[in-house]
């Protein structure tokens, strides 16, 4: 499940650069026929490159010659951004606008998955999940507390507040999930609101970047069996 809610969200983040990219192309060709000079700037921006490539392996001084390049490169973009104003647009319109300007729509900074890469394989995940079970996730929002009563029997707590007391340790004990968390245990009748509990941890921790496995135990116990 993890690797295909990944490749699944590496292909929209590959899908958001694509589009970034190309729009700014776009942009470009569009700008480049309405101002010539334009056209003249970005052709000599692309040669930057090989510019300073040719200047570290010259024999003259190397440093003073990439300086050049860089003060020169300063001067082509402001004139560039000047002309964009002049002719209506935006200083920064052949600019590529990610739709996530912190790992430009690679989905990694710093060799660490970016918090984009994160949301969209946690949703890919409850998307999975929600296939892959008769059960759809629920959420701590959708449990009421109505239905259990408010009156207890004499000298006990009712019902109501014990509810909202198990509610309350299921929703930290989703906030505060880790991989080394204990079990949680739940027993009592048919239709006390278990299964909506550990839909509602299930769904709470897949938000958080986890992934859950939700099967029964005969499932479970039937599944390892055909393992061995
Ligand atoms: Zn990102």
């Amino acid at each position: 499940m993890r690797n295909e809610s990944y490749k699944r969200s590496m292909k929209t983040i590959t899908g958001r650069r694509e589009t970034a990219l190309r729009e700014a192309e776009e942009r470009t060709t569009k700008v480049c026929f309405q101002v010539p000079r334009i056209r003249e700037i970005q052709n000599q921006l692309q040669q930057t490159g090989g510019k300073i490539v040719k200047a570290v392996f010259s024999k003259q001084d190397s440093r003073t010659q990439i300086e050049q390049i860089m003060l020169d490169n300063i001067r082509l973009q402001q004139e560039q951004s000047q002309l964009l104003e002049a002719s209506g647009y935006p200083a920064d319109y052949l600019e590529v606008e990610y739709f996530c300007r912190f790992c430009e729509d690679t989905g990694y900074r710093q060799g660490h998955q970016c918090e984009c890469l994160k949301k969209l394989i946690a949703e890919n995940n409850a998307l999975e999940f929600n296939r892959g079970s008769s059960l759809s996730l629920a959420s701590f929002d959708s449990f009421s507390l109505d239905y259990y009563p408010e009156e207890g029997a004499l000298h006990a707590p009712s019902s109501r507040r014990i509810m909202a007391e198990i509610l309350e340790f299921c929703q930290t004990y989703a906030a505060r999930f880790h991989q080394n968390a204990p079990s949680v245990l739940m027993m009592g009748d048919t239709g006390l609101g278990k299964t909506h509990l550990s839909l509602a941890i299930a769904g709470a921790i897949m938000k958080r970047g986890y992934t859950v496995l939700y099967v029964s135990a005969p499932d479970l116990f039937r599944k390892l069996q055909n393992e061995y």
